[in-house]
């Protein structure tokens, strides 16, 4: 059963209202209805390397399968801090600076959780990923949204700036960008940062996707100055080695904020799978050519899927980062989002996601739809051919 954003439901607390069943669920359960491709929901339709594979197993073979210490089995916390040296440049202790989590989301949930009042407010960026609104109200705090308008998904240096006021607590910022594809560039996190060092603010970045960058480069804001004390940093292991069902993030931040996580966290699940954890310090340890091949991997992926939609004729955004490309419907001769999506996988047999749905001011992503390349060039192929239908 899945319910569209809005709909108020019995029982249901106030700070959960109206946030519906999430669009993945709801684009995958039409993708399934009707046979789709899905280029919808982002989970690669590939496994990760067979060397993390056989360390997860390897570790329920040998009996790693109780709980682990609270916040990640010493090996993890270690393989963690040397990747964010690695690829960086962040020092973090292993003991005192990282916890592990179920997943980036309840990183995101615990961190919220952990760091605001009532009433406090949080600056998003919209389009949001769409557990953050979810989050801060779950935490009793309020959104400040600041937008990211198309093509280019700049946001307006004035609207920041009057999005900071007395009651910011944090600003939450994904970097490479979902649903985007957009990859913050230096001069805008240099601003961002200084408006947090000005106002006394926290900062929680989500990189999940900071392997898949194809132009420019993953700066992490934590590396600029003044921000690793200020800084809580998000990732997990699903995109950067395609297990999107492991679900083990971490988040890093200095001592004081990460006691205050670990408050949180310990509470909400206590402690990640087991067996996944020595499988993650595993994967964290890949050598460079791993992470190279993987961003080889996905640039092909992403020119296959720009050049076939921009041949049905849609506008396409080419992203400079993750494994999504936001296109503009408008030149097929449709106006709403919402209403392609819908009518796509029944009438065309693919999937995609709207992406009006991450804006509260809807009409900022009315005319966008995003598609996932996170599939094999076969499957990109089979839903290009199927959208050769849209031509007529
Ligand atoms: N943040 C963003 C921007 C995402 O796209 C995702 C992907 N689902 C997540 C967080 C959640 O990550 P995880 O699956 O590790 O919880
Ligand atoms: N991050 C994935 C996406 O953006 C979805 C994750 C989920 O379904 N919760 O498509």
């Amino acid at each position: 059963m899945s319910e569209a954003p809005g709909t108020r439901l019995p029982y249901l607390s106030s700070r959960l209202q109206g946030f519906g069943t999430t669009i993945f669920a709801e684009m995958t359960r039409l993708a399934l209805a009707h046979d789709a491709v899905n280029l919808g929901q982002g989970f690669p339709n590939f496994d990760g390397p067979d060397f993390v594979k056989r360390a997860a197993i390897e570790a329920i073979e040998a009996g790693q399968n109780q709980y682990t210490r609270s916040f990640g089995i010493p090996d993890l916390n270690r393989a963690i801090a040397e990747h964010q040296r690695r690829f960086w440049g962040l020092d973090y202790d292993p003991d005192a600076e990282i916890t592990v989590t179920t997943g980036a989301t309840e990183a995101i949930f615990a961190t919220l959780q952990a760091l605001c009042e009532v009433g406090d407010e949080v600056i998003l960026f919209e389009p949001y990923y769409d557990s953050y609104r979810a989050s801060v109200s779950m935490a009793g705090a309020r959104e400040r949204l600041v937008a990211l308008r198309p093509p280019d998904f700049a946001y307006d240096r004035a609207e920041l700036e009057a999005a900071f006021g007395p009651r910011t607590r944090a600003i939450l910022l994904n970097t490479p960008h979902n649903p985007s594809g957009k990859v913050y560039g230096r001069a805008e996190l240099e601003h961002i940062a200084e408006l947090c060092r000005r106002h006394d603010v926290l900062a929680i970045t989500d990189e999940v996707y900071e392997h898949l960058v194809f132009e420019g480069e993953h700066v992490s804001l934590a590396s600029l100055p003044g921000m690793r004390e200020r800084t809580v940093v998000i990732s997990s292991l699903g995109k950067s080695f395609s297990f999107t069902g492991w679900k083990v993030g971490h988040a890093c931040a200095p001592p004081a904020l990460t006691r205050a996580i670990r408050s949180a966290h310990q509470f909400i699940t206590f402690c990640n799978s087991g067996p996944f954890q020595p499988a993650a310090a595993a994967a964290y340890r890949a050598p460079d050519d791993y992470f190279t091949q993987l961003r080889a991997d996905y640039r092909a992926r992403r020119d296959r899927l720009c050049t076939g939609l921009a041949e049905v004729g849609f506008g396409v955004i080419e992203p400079a980062g993750t494994y999504f490309v936001q296109t503009d419907i408008r030149p097929l001769g449709w106006e709403d989002d919402v209403a392609f999506c819908q009518m796509l996988p029944e009438k065309i047999g693919v999937a995609a996601i709207p992406t009006s749905v991450f804006y509260d001011q809807r009409r900022d992503g009315r005319h966008l739809v995003r598609f996932a390349f996170c599939k094999t060039l076969d499957v990109i192929d089979a839903g290009l051919e199927r959208l050769q239908k849209l031509r007529a």
